[in-house]
């Protein structure tokens, strides 16, 4: 067990104490001091599953695989996951000293790049949600999905505050509020680890956890990339005090839960890449805050360090605090390099021993001794797990309480049953538009993707009168009311949906021609239109804005559709409230609550119901 506290030291923070205990402790040092070179930087090493066998596991001791979002085409069943990391854990098993891998997948919002898993609204949506308890839950039913799939570490939460919504990642996180971001860290950890790591964590259908990414990815300005990411990886401008109290701060929450390992940013701040910001990793995240788990690297993101060489980058990577090095492709380059780089003294021995520890510590707190498997994935009733019924109803709670309204002219909201309902929009009838990025695919794709119910089916479900869909919005005339469902093309990274991007001349954030044509034409029918937005950010509508009687913000849903018909139809009052400020143009980018200059379309908070 875990339990034996002899070595705590009382004066290091409360969040470090569950790796401080004696009995881990000499476990950790049982092994390092037995290992090899080779086997202390196959242990920092995590590879891609596309591009590292089971053999491959063995013979350079990697200490971890992933799969990137997307990595699945064809077969992706709960069966095909099991025995793929069952491989793998087989081949860490026969190693010499049988360090288990440990696994880790995007399970951003559900166990999102697998089929039919429950698909939860993404973070933005959680945020309106105001429920931290709710998202608890749902971290707790994620633990179990991607449990019984036997992945046992997942890279979330994502804990950005975004500060600018031109940068294309808003959508995951909860708010441009530090303090609204801080609430739901702790929960969501809480959620998916059951608190610090204890010995029993896998046993318990729990998984290790990751705050991401470290640290003011939410604050870079736009336009400083290169042109294919204009507003992503880039530089957050900032000082020592706002750099705190708006990006530092909400990591506290996730900090004191035990999180076991933290993803460091693409971006950089004040122009140090993250990646080398020594002072950040070493001197706040560890030190000051007291981390006493592992960093991970984001994918290929040792590339972002300006250095002449990859040996150089690596050193500068490791010595910068970075324990682990997600290399999906070229993780023999990462070996040969800091293996030569420790040789000629680059890196001390006492750092590589340092993220070993770090490393072995989350593995054998986490239970993956034990447990190479989280129990779960062989538990033959947990295959029902996936897109479980009780899951299924949480994330339809999520979404209902997620929806904002926004305007609702004449009370035309909440719709009685048995109106005639006119359903235009090419987001009224897509899961996979719904979902957004990181849903099967990584940058999430339009379609049929996964199993769940369309925001369509949800209202056919509710309603009791004539339904009729269209989606390019021909053929509303005489119904009671149009229901419009437009909004963003899926994306996961890069500039987002900016459709021309990249481009000097983009119109950022504005609906698309297509949409706004479907707009047109069911205006000029003369029927009430009830506009529903799925976006992953406030999109640019003040001008058409006058021409909606009603408008709801359903940011991306997920595999739930039922949800926003609950509240169209009145089944749930809406109960959400805006995460961030709704800009009425452009020009006011970046806006947030605080600002001395603060005259947004809708502010921070904003959020309307229904007339009891
Ligand atoms: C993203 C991370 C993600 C990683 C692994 C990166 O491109 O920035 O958020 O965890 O890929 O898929």
């Amino acid at each position: 067990t875990l339990t034996d506290t002899t070595l705590i030291d009382s004066a290091a923070p409360e969040n470090a104490h569950w790796a401080q205990s004696a009995e881990l402790n000499r476990r950790v040092q049982a092994l390092v001091s037995q290992m090899t070179l080779a086997e202390k930087v196959g242990q920092m090493t995590q590879a891609e599953r596309r591009h590292a066998t089971p053999e491959d596991v063995k013979n350079y001791h990697l200490g971890s695989i992933l799969n990137g979002g997307g990595s699945f085409p064809g077969k992706n069943t709960r069966a095909d996951w099991v025995q793929m990391i069952g491989a793998y854990q087989d081949a860490a098993g026969a190693t010499r000293l049988g360090i288990p891998i440990i696994y880790g997948t995007d399970a951003v919002h559900g166990h999102s790049n697998v089929m039919g898993a429950t698909i939860f609204p993404h973070n933005i949506g959680l945020g309106a949600t105001r429920n931290p308890e709710l998202a608890q839950e749902i971290g707790a039913a994620t633990a179990r999905e991607v449990a019984a799939t036997g992945v046992s570490w997942t890279f979330a939460p994502t804990l950005c505050v975004t500060r600018d919504e031109r940068w294309g990642r808003s959508y995951e996180c909860f708010s441009e509020s530090p303090e609204l971001v801080a609430e739901f860290a702790g929960p969501l950890v809480a959620g998916l680890q059951g608190g610090p790591l204890d010995g029993a964590t896998l046993k318990n259908d729990k998984i290790v956890a990751t705050a991401k990414h470290w640290v003011a990815d939410g604050g870079t300005s736009y336009g400083t990339g290169d042109e294919n990411y204009a507003i992503d990886r880039g530089d957050t401008q900032v000082s020592d005090e706002e750099l705190r109290k708006l990006h530092i701060a909400p990591y506290k929450p996730a900090l004191d839960g035990g999180v076991g390992t933290v993803m460091i940013s693409y971006s950089s701040v004040n122009g140090t890449k993250m990646h080398e910001h020594a002072e950040l990793n070493n001197g706040v995240l560890k030190g000051e805050l007291g981390f006493a788990g592992f960093t991970i690297s984001d994918w290929e993101a040792l590339k972002e360090i300006p250095a002449e060489t990859n040996r150089e980058r690596v050193v500068r990577a490791v010595n910068a605090g970075v324990d682990m090095v997600m290399e999906p492709e070229k993780w023999q380059q990462f070996i040969t390099d800091l293996t030569a780089a420790v040789e000629a003294g680059e890196v001390s021995m006492a750092r590589i021993d340092d993220a070993v520890s770090r490393i072995l510590k989350v593995k054998l707190a986490a239970g993956l001794f034990e447990h190479p498997l989280p129990p779960l994935a062989s538990d033959p009733q947990a295959g029902e797990l996936l897109g479980h019924r009780e899951h299924r109803e949480l994330a339809r709670q999520a979404v209902r309480e997620s929806l904002v309204l926004l305007k609702n002219t004449g009370g035309l909201l909440p719709l009685a049953k048995n109106s005639k309902v006119f359903v235009a929009g090419t987001h009224a009838d897509d899961i996979g538009l719904q979902s957004g990025g990181w849903t099967i695919e990584w940058q999430g794709k339009a379609g049929d993707i996964t199993e769940g119910t369309t925001i369509l089916e949800g209202i056919r479900a509710a309603a009791s009168g004539e339904v009729t869909y269209s989606a390019d919005g021909e053929g509303a005339a005489g119904h009671d009311v149009a229901i419009v469902v437009l909004g963003e093309q899926p994306y996961a990274e890069g500039v987002g949906d900016y459709r021309e991007a990249p481009c000097e001349l983009c119109k950022p954030l504005t609906l698309s021609d297509e949409q706004l044509a479907v707009l047109k034409k069911v205006q000029a029918s003369g029927v009430p239109t009830a506009v529903v937005l799925v976006s992953g950010r406030p999109l640019l509508i003040s001008e058409q804005l006058p021409q909606w009687q009603a408008f709801v913000a359903a940011w991306l849903p997920g595999s739930e559709g039922h949800g926003v018909a609950d509240v169209l139809f009145g089944d749930y009052a809406p109960s959400g409230k805006l995460p961030v400020s709704w800009p009425r143009n452009l020009q006011q980018i970046p806006i947030n609550v605080g600002d001395a200059q603060y005259d947004p379309l809708f502010p921070y908070g904003f959020g309307l119901t229904y007339q009891p």
